[in-house]
């Protein structure tokens, strides 16, 4: 792939990557904030240790990054990122074949090809 076309795609995917970041950082307030809700009346019944409360959280939260779909088309970016560092990048993990631009300009990310993709998706 041309340097330029290459250098057009890293920052499409590093302007898609910033705004992901951002998504993420919101919806993870949101969450942490609703398991955070301490203004519940009844309170007395509930015995905490502290230290598992700050563990669960934490597990929540990088349960729930993982589990989202922002947090996989997050791995994806930065997998298109190292792709382009390797040279890699608009290349078919399955057949070989150059990815064509349209298909790269929709899904900057794509690994695969539209043909292996549809076969993919068809097994
Ligand atoms: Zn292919």
């Amino acid at each position: 792939m041309d340097p330029k076309d290459l250098e057009y795609f890293r920052n499409l995917i590093l302007r898609k990557r910033e705004e992901l970041l951002r998504q993420i950082e919101a919806i993870r307030e949101s969450a942490v904030g609703d398991g955070r809700d301490d203004t519940l009346p009844e309170q007395s019944g509930y015995t905490y240790h502290m230290a598992d409360v700050g563990t669960d959280t934490m597990e929540r939260e990088k349960a729930f990054y993982l589990a989202s779909r922002e947090g996989n088309l997050l791995w994806h970016l930065d997998q298109a990122l190292l792709r382009i560092e390797k040279g890699e990048y608009g290349i078919c993990v399955s057949c070989g074949k150059p990815i064509s631009r349209e298909r790269l300009e929709a899904v900057p990310h794509a690994r695969l090809c539209i043909e292996c993709k549809n076969k993919e998706e068809h097994r």
